[in-house]
């Protein structure tokens, strides 16, 4: 290098790490992190494309803008309440400070006046039976699908698991519950077609071999027509007159009915109506963290909590102490949006409109993440040129629209209302982004 080449003033990278902001970004980014971004910025630098003047500013608004970790906030404007895509469901205020609590040391297996072994998630058990009676007992696991392989495990590996045709079904993303419970070593034995299922093919297909009965909510389809199905409250007489486990899988997460979802089945009435074990997720309808909620029987839930596989599927302590929160706290989100007063939601939506000057249409919010399929929520949106729903993605904050129909539907249904401002700044960003795009105001319609 020519002692007068400008490459010699790039900055060096001791002195770079030196700088104070630099030493602070340290203790929330690691080592590499930082370094990797140094080393970057004066790459770009050795190569022109940056002044060796601009390297120490272009390093701290790198390490400015960059976070631990890369999952980006969103702002949900689908009308779809459980978004697969968007981690189901986002947890409420107070499951937010439990898991900041949670995050240190607590005493999640400790009995803090004795100083002795605690039981392990007592608080959320708690939780769960207070705000669902008919359980006598409750377990946590990691989720709803460890919960159906655990409680297949422990109650018919080996054995056979009778469970109705029409409840054979791919829950999503090729996760089919057959193949599910099969790789525990249960055996399928189906009874009954596709559309009709009777008692009397329950009651042929028992036997010695029987470890137990097994319904399972289709939760993301509907079987219309000539069908019939038989119900938990049907199928416990013949349960109990063999000794045989009943096991409700619900899916959705309700633990009580819910007035806006009646065909929505709930853990409480499933377990009044004679089943042994419930397993739904939390962090669907319940709106809480990503767990599967064990429910039923004290016999029933005590078998699988001794199971070894028990210890290979147990919820960690920040999905427990979200859950005992989302239980005990203020309202969860998801239940917040599914029960939006649409009035309200047309109203947040026309000033959305008048502000962006984009017109406000009929909306029907969704269940989504499997449940209450075919379940319309009334609603509304502001409907924009579709070629806005990229940039909106992509902006600051990001907004994921539902495009439908060659338009871009912004629904404020899962947006709480303290975001409507962001909201707003947002698609007006999109919309002047787009203006331009097409060379000038108005070019965008
Ligand atoms: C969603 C669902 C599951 C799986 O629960 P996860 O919490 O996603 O593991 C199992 N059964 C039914 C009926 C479901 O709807």
């Amino acid at each position: 290098m020519a002692l007068d080449d400008p490459r010699r003033l790039i900055p060096r990278t001791d002195q770079l790490l030196a700088l104070p902001p630099v030493r602070r970004a340290l203790e929330r980014l690691s080592e590499d992190v930082v370094g990797a971004l140094v080393r970057e910025t004066q790459d770009r630098a050795r190569r022109g494309e940056i002044a060796p003047g601009e390297v120490e500013p272009a390093v701290l608004a790198a390490l400015g803008a960059r976070s631990a970790s890369s999952l980006t906030p969103v702002l949900n404007a689908t009308g779809v309440v459980v978004h697969t895509n968007l981690g189901r469901a986002p947890l409420s205020a107070a499951a937010l400070d439990a898991l900041v609590t949670a995050g240190g040391y607590v005493d999640v297996e400790l009995d803090l006046v004795s100083g002795t072994r605690s039981r392990r998630g007592a608080a959320a058990r708690a939780a769960l039976l207070a705000a669902c009676p008919p359980a006598e007992d409750a377990l946590v696991v990691n989720n709803g699908a460890a919960a159906l392989v655990l409680a297949t495990t422990a109650l018919a590996a080996g054995r056979e698991v009778v469970i109705s045709r029409g409840e054979l079904v791919e829950i999503g993303a090729g996760f089919r519950l057959p193949e599910l419970i099969e790789s525990t070593g249960a055996r399928l034995r189906e009874v009954g077609t596709t559309n009709r299922t009777h008692l009397r093919d329950y009651a042929e297909a028992i036997g010695p071999e029987t470890g137990c009965l097994l319904k399972v909510h289709p939760s993301n389809f509907r079987l219309e027509g000539f069908t019939s199905a038989v119900e938990v409250d049907e199928l416990r007489p013949l349960a109990r007159a063999h000794g045989l486990p009943l096991v409700a899988d619900l899916g959705s997460g309700l633990l009580v009915p819910d007035p806006q979802l009646p065909s929505e089945p709930d853990a409480a009435s499933v377990l009044e109506g004679g089943a042994d074990l419930v397993i739904a997720s939390g962090d669907k309808l319940l709106g809480g963290p990503q767990a599967g909620l064990l429910l039923g029987g004290s016999n029933a839930v005590a078998r699988l909590a001794a199971h070894p596989l028990a210890r290979a599927v147990r919820a960690d302590k920040l999905a427990l102490a979200a859950l005992e929160a989302t239980l005990t706290g203020g309202p969860a989100p998801v239940t917040t949006a599914l029960h939006a007063d649409p009035d309200r939601l047309r109203d947040r939506a026309e000033r959305l409109g008048a502000a962006v000057g984009a017109p406000v249409v009929a909306h029907d919010g969704r269940v989504g993440g499997g449940g209450a399929p075919g379940v319309p929520l009334p609603g509304w949106a502001v409907r924009l040129p579709e070629a806005a729903a990229p940039l909106l993605r992509t902006g600051r904050p990001a907004v994921l629209p539902r495009v439908h129909d060659r338009a871009c539907l912004v629904d404020l249904r899962c947006v709480p209302e303290s975001e409507d401002e962001r909201l707003r700044a947002a698609v007006q960003a999109a919309l002047t982004a787009l203006a331009g795009a097409d060379g000038g105001p108005g070019g965008a319609r």
